[in-house]
């Protein structure tokens, strides 16, 4: 058994909290901070020699930012990234279309897609090569409490040791335990719908096109792939489904679930040619009612998971990273604590908001398109073609999707 000491402290070393370490780290005002990260798995990472990640995130602009800030884009680019230029989103029941270019935004992109394996992987390397981190792998937290005297939090972890801390930033994921223990209440609800992601081959190139198709069951986006040689015939999906029908689709084998994945995507891209193993994942959507107590925030998936269908889930847990480090660093400079509550509420007062908007967008985007009534088809058919029409409405939607605000 040991005793660590650290200044902060960052639960979970996914793309958030090791982002959000890394940001505090390597700033001129965090550099004289111990930052402890503790991560509960071991970090093996895929062979992706052959076969992709099947997850990956469609990353903004501002994402992507963070990420050259804490000096990883460019090592994540040096392996394996693909640029989207064009968006396309349709219906399958009406004549609903709406397209987007990067062009009309004056971007070289309209964001990126990349393996959440190779983010990580970047992440870890910085982390472990900053002098004023220490990461603690595996390591599971299992108990907190916040000491009166000084405002101090111990943390115990499974295998005994003890680590004391002046903050705890938890990203440790949609059930994290730093929130349970801590008594953080919890707003969630089933989506009933799961999503099936996995890496397929088309029979056309994808030409950096992000597309997706609204079907009656749930939308079905492919999010375009770019091997080392250049080859643009591949595509991440994420296929949200209802429940019964997602386990259908998985029972089905190989040739059977290319052709409905084919029927499913119009064909956009010609046949499905092949497909890799495919995961299930079930959707809830979270919410914290706080994110902030004394000496503990909460950010990323800790805070709030939403509807994959916007893939918007890790930017916004990106944005809470940029957010939180901004306000410790107001603390630090009035000669406060880290971990001072005033400085974690600027934080939930700053983040919040935005978030709540985000997710309360997506649910009614979900229901717009779920919903068989008609005055709701035409709705969306008519809105959509508007949308495709107006150029100003439609540059304000992109610049918004691109975290570039409007
Ligand atoms: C199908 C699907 C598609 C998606 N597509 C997109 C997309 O295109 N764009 C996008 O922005 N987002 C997308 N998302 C959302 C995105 O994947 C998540 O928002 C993101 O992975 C959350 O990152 P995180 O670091 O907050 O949490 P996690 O990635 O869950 O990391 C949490 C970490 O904490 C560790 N941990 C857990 N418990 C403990 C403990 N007790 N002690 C120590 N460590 C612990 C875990 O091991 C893990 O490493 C998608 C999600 C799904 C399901």
């Amino acid at each position: 058994m040991a005793d660590h000491a650290f200044d902060i402290v960052v639960v979970g070393a996914g793309m958030v909290g090791a982002s959000f370490a890394a940001r505090v780290a390597s700033t001129n005002w965090g550099a004289g901070l111990r930052i402890g990260v503790l991560e509960a798995s071991p970090f093996v990472m895929p062979d992706l020699s052959q076969t992709f990640d099947p997850r990956v995130v469609a990353l903004t602009e501002v994402s992507r930012q963070l990420l050259s800030d804490v000096g990883v884009w460019q090592q994540i680019a040096s392996r394996r990234t693909c640029p989207y230029r064009h968006m396309e989103v349709w219906e399958a029941d009406g004549t609903g279309h709406i397209e987007f270019d990067c062009a009309e935004v004056r971007q070289p992109s309209l964001g990126h897609i990349v393996e959440n394996a190779l983010i990580v992987e970047a992440l870890l390397q910085r982390l472990e090569a900053l002098p004023n981190v220490t990461l603690l792998c595996p390591a599971k937290v299992t108990g907190l409490e916040r000491l009166e005297k000084d405002g101090s939090v111990v943390i115990e972890l499974a295998d005994g040791d003890r680590v004391t801390t002046q903050l705890v930033a938890a990203a440790d994921g949609a059930r994290s335990r730093v929130r349970e223990l801590c008594g953080l209440q919890l707003r969630q609800w089933d989506y009933g719908h799961q999503a099936i992601v996995t890496t397929i081959t088309t029979e056309r190139e994808h030409n950096f096109t992000a597309r997706q198709r609204f079907l009656p069951e749930g939308p079905l986006a492919f999010l375009p792939l770019q091997d080392e040689q250049g080859d643009c015939h591949r595509c991440s999906i994420v296929w949200s489904q209802q429940s019964e029908k997602a386990k259908e689709l998985m029972a089905l084998d190989e040739a059977e679930f290319c052709r409905a994945l084919g029927q499913a995507s119009d064909h956009c891209l010609g046949e499905i040619t092949a497909v890799d193993k495919r995961y299930c994942i079930p959707l809830w959507q979270r919410h914290a009612v706080d994110y902030v107590l004394p000496g503990i925030a909460l950010l990323g998936d800790a805070a709030h998971t939403i509807h994959p269908l916007a893939g918007q889930g890790v930017n916004l847990g990106f944005q809470d990273a940029i957010t939180l480090a901004e306000e410790i660093q107001r603390s630090l400079s009035r000669g406060l604590s880290p971990g001072e509550l005033s400085g974690l509420k600027r934080y939930q007062r700053r983040r919040k908001p935005h978030n709540l908007g985000m997710m309360a967008t997506m649910e009614g985007f979900k229901r717009l398109f779920e919903s068989q009534a008609m005055p709701l088809r035409l709705l969306r058919n008519d809105g959509m073609k508007l949308a495709n029409q107006l150029g100003p409405l439609k540059n304000q939607l992109v610049r918004q999707a691109m975290g570039l605000g409007g």
